[in-house]
């Protein structure tokens, strides 16, 4: 039976890696939305090979390009954001949130509004709304199934075992680039380096997070709404490999992983045949050729992120948008050689110590505060 399917961010990394699982099964999937901030190009390029129905642009000025693009294809073009919460409104089968940082809540929450299966990768939507997003999953009868590598290792440990039971859940992390750097030389780290993972390839800002450890960070908050089996039972454990995605420990002290390549084309395939199994082209695990699988306690002390997504996840409310949108506004100063590496989580320290938002209870009042934390990030970096 043929599913509809839309990719909200489509042009990036999860959203190639998604389509490219697409493309090996057209038979099974037709495509109705897909969207990018602003490159029309590459964007229409996709929508023809896949004939969606519509293609949304974020950024409004590029809809004539995008026009132009798509002339003669049928396929309807639009942009600006009202537009793109109306297309990701119209309602799949199945949803790949795959748009970087709170600029895909609003969309993300449309869909979720639609019920159907969201495919979550935008960790930065789930971290800002919490609450309000698991509480419309719920409302609106949809499914919420993780994409990131962690959460989904975390789903698929879980199946079949009720949360009460579980001890402990260990967030694999890989450390990043300069998991061995001093603090002198990370002073000195530059964007280059920064977006070269070790292990993973993806899109600039996730690639920061991962070197900042605030990707870490974030997947801590994200794990808390998604399971909720409290924060005191979330660790994080550094393994440089990136062959262990997480851990579930249960009672019993029986300890379930999921493992497989680093390669994002393993979860998003198990988000897409949930509950069935599907093939992909990626490399088979081989552990004989690994070798060894190594383990160690993160370093707060060069890499505090991890301890401010703690401190923002005990303090819930609108705190964890408030830490989501000062690491938005760092990271994007950081690559634009505007701060210092350091700065970062020393920046989004400052934010957090400047602005306690009372608790937002709708997704208006998330993006206000998103908003209002923003504007203060630049304020204080301006000072600073
Ligand atoms: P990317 O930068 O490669 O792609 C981002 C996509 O979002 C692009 O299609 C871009 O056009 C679109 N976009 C960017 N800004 C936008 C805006 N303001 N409005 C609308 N659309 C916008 O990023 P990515 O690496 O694919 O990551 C996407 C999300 O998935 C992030 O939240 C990231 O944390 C998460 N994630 C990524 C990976 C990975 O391996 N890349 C793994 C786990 C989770
Ligand atoms: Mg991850």
């Amino acid at each position: 039976m043929m599913r509809s399917i839309s990719v909200l961010g489509a042009t990036g990394s999860i959203g190639a890696s998604t389509l490219d699982l697409i493309r090996r099964n057209r038979d099974a999937w037709r495509v109705e939305t897909l969207t990018a901030n602003g490159n029309a190009v590459e964007l229409a390029k996709l929508a023809r090979e896949f004939s969606a129905s519509v293609a949304v642009v974020a950024d409004e000025a590029k809809v004539p390009e995008l026009r132009e693009a798509l002339s003669g294809s049928g396929i309807e073009a639009a942009g600006g954001a009202p537009a793109l919460e109306e297309a990701a409104a119209r309602g799949a089968d199945f949803t790949v949130a795959a748009i970087v940082g709170c600029a895909g809540l609003a969309p993300t929450m449309a869909a979720i509004e639609r019920g159907g299966v969201i495919a979550l990768a935008n960790k930065e939507a789930l971290v800002s709304a919490g609450e309000i997003m698991t509480a419309a999953v719920a409302r609106h009868g949809a499914t919420l199934l993780p994409i990131d590598s962690e959460h989904n290792a975390i789903f698929q440990c879980l199946q079949g075992n009720a949360v009460e039971h579980v001890r402990w859940i260990t967030l694999t992390a890989s450390g990043g680039p300069f998991r061995d750097w001093s603090w002198e030389r990370l002073s000195r780290a530059t964007p280059a380096e920064a977006i070269k993972h070790p292990n993973w390839d993806m899109g600039a800002k996730i690639s920061v997070d991962s070197a900042t450890m605030f990707n870490k960070g974030l997947e801590l908050i994200e794990a808390h709404y998604l399971f909720p089996v409290g924060l005191d039972r979330l660790r994080i454990i550094v393994h440089p490999q990136s062959i262990v995605h997480s851990m579930v420990e249960y009672r019993d002290g029986s300890t379930l992983a999921q493992l497989g390549p680093s390669d994002m084309r393993v979860p998003i395939a198990s988000a897409l045949a949930w509950p069935e199994r599907m093939d992909t082209p990626c490399a088979p695990l081989d552990l004989a050729e690994i070798g060894e699988l190594t383990f160690r306690k993160p370093d707060e002390q060069r890499f505090p992120a991890t301890r401010l997504a703690r401190e923002a996840a005990q303090a819930g409310g609108g705190i964890p948008a408030v830490l989501n949108a000062a690491n938005e506004v760092a990271v994007a100063a950081f690559l634009d050689g505007q701060i210092a590496f350091t700065r970062i989580a020393a920046h989004v320290e400052d934010v957090l110590g400047s602005f306690a938002p009372p608790a937002p209870t709708s997704l208006a009042e998330v993006l206000a505060v998103d908003g209002e934390a923003r504007a203060r990030a630049r304020i204080l970096m301006e000072a600073a």
